[in-house]
């Protein structure tokens, strides 16, 4: 086999979208199993959709998931370059008056009005819209004489009659599609910019691209792209269409949908873990053999197989997500994962009374349940008010008359601590219930609502500890 190179090519139209990042993410997984090269390259001929710094935001959030193409806009191979559509014009038009010469394209004088005028009258007779050909048998004086004329064109190409365009699709298996069911179609536009269907396969070829794995809203292009192929002559790729991604209601993820977030930025702005997100996309419509799901990415690209992509649609799973990305942050060392929530805390609460250690402390209690950076910020209120506040549950809890004794006990050991540590302070608890005679649900529950409010929450000597010996006295006073 050659040496497999495959592409990411995405439109500037916007940032990195979770589609867009599985793409690039199975293309890369493929390209480095095979020890070939991951090339990403822009297709940006939709002039008016591109946006200031999509290149860029695509780039940078693809190289935040630890994707880093071999060759780029911004790392070309010179063999290749340029990785830009719109600086490859001159390439295209080679190509273009090619097929002119040889009678496989032809200008089209059609305005979009009469264009849209037969599309009506088509659907209207209950027919597939398609080019009716007005153009098609043009004599070349009268070409000249509409060119002279200054009249706008076109360029179509004259799709053959009776042909059958087939492959074996790498996760669909075998497909064809017949000729006589697409209309001659634009190759380029009046502007003198190709449409995508026909840049695309110069690109491929060009580029020397193998194979291509992109989104299955491209299957129906892919007898347009063969067509061209075959006319020049040229081998095409290996194709393979993805199944679409949907959410939890089976429905396709649009970038309408509020119920998920749709861009890689917004997990990063949220405090996912990379190596999770990687980890997490794999899983989008590809599945390993056997039962593990958690993967470096060395050990996803040895065990990427293309055969195993799925076929049928692969649901968002936002508590898989939750569930992979703490895993990840299970691993990961305190520190980083303090500076992981750092940022989070500094944005919600004032920090400044606050000691490194004491952040560390209260970030070490959260660790292993952590599910992403910024859910800290849902868990912590209460080391944070100078109040407590309590639920009616609690409240109706706290009227036990056992309880101001157990408090009262468990407030002298405390006030009696020299050094008021986690250790210390879960000494107090055990002799409190030697002295006041409280034991499980009666000990711990009445002393964990008393000085942060809660009923439930992490390990309660840490709590204390992180509440400071002064404010947990005066809290148990109160009670
Ligand atoms: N620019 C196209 C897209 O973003 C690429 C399609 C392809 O991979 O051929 O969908």
């Amino acid at each position: 086999m050659d040496k497999v190179r495959v592409r990411y090519a995405p439109s500037p139209t916007g940032h990195l979208h979770i589609g867009g990042a599985r793409t690039a993410l199975f293309n890369y997984l493929f390209a480095k199993h095979h020890h070939g090269d991951f090339v990403f390259r822009i297709e940006d001929t939709d002039i008016e959709r591109n946006i200031e710094g999509g290149e860029a935001s695509q780039l940078d959030n693809l190289a935040w998931l630890g994707i880093i193409p071999d060759e780029s806009p911004v790392n070309p191979n010179p063999k290749y370059a340029p990785y830009r559509q719109m600086e490859r014009l001159d390439i295209y038009k080679k190509h273009t008056e090619w097929l002119l010469e040889h009678g496989c394209a032809y200008k089209c004088f059609c305005t979009p009005e009469e264009l849209e005028a037969e599309h009506e009258r088509q659907t209207a007779a209950g027919q597939a819209p398609m080019y009716n050909g007005k153009c098609a048998h043009l004599t070349p004086e009268e070409v000249a004489e509409k060119e002279a004329a200054g009249m706008p064109y076109t360029i179509r190409i004259r799709v053959p009659e009776n042909e059958v365009y087939e492959f074996d699709d790498m996760i669909r298996g075998h497909v064809s599609f017949e000729s006589k069911d697409i209309g001659d179609w634009v190759l380029v536009k009046a502007n003198g910019i190709p449409t995508y269907n026909y840049a695309v396969v110069i690109d491929d070829h060009s580029m020397d691209i193998t194979h291509v794995f992109r989104g299955e809203e491209h299957l129906s292009n892919t007898p347009k792209q063969l067509m061209l192929y075959k006319m020049f002559g040229w081998e095409a790729p290996k194709f393979g269409h993805m199944t679409l991604i949907v959410n939890e209601n089976r429905k396709k993820l649009s970038k309408r949908d509020e119920s998920i977030m749709q861009f890689v930025s917004q997990y990063k702005d949220e405090g996912y873990l990379p190596d999770a997100m990687f980890n997490f996309m794999a899983l989008l419509g590809w599945s390993p053999e056997g039962e593990q799901e958690i993967f470096t990415h060395q050990e996803l690209i040895e065990a990427f197989d293309e055969h195993r992509l799925s076929k049928s649609p692969s649901m968002f799973d936002k508590q898989k997500l939750i569930w992979v990305n703490n895993r990840y942050i299970k691993e990961r060392s305190l520190d980083e994962v303090v500076a992981l929530c750092k940022p989070f805390l500094a944005k919600k609460y004032d920090l400044t009374n606050k000691s490194d250690e004491w952040i560390e402390q209260l970030v070490s209690v959260y660790h292993d349940q952590l599910s992403y950076g910024a859910e800290i910020c849902d868990l912590v209120d209460v080391f944070f008010e100078d109040e407590i506040t309590m639920d009616e549950e609690a409240q109706e809890f706290m009227k036990d008359e056992t309880i101001p004794n157990t408090l009262h006990v468990f407030k002298e050991k405390l006030s009696e601590l020299e050094e008021f540590n986690k250790e210390n302070i879960q000494a107090c608890i055990k002799a409190t219930q030697k002295e006041a005679k409280a034991r499980g649900k009666m000990l711990y529950m009445p002393i964990r609502i008393a000085t942060t409010g809660i009923m439930h929450g992490p390990d309660l000597a840490s709590c204390i500890c992180l509440i400071g010996k002064e404010t947990a006295i005066e809290r148990l006073s109160k009670f």
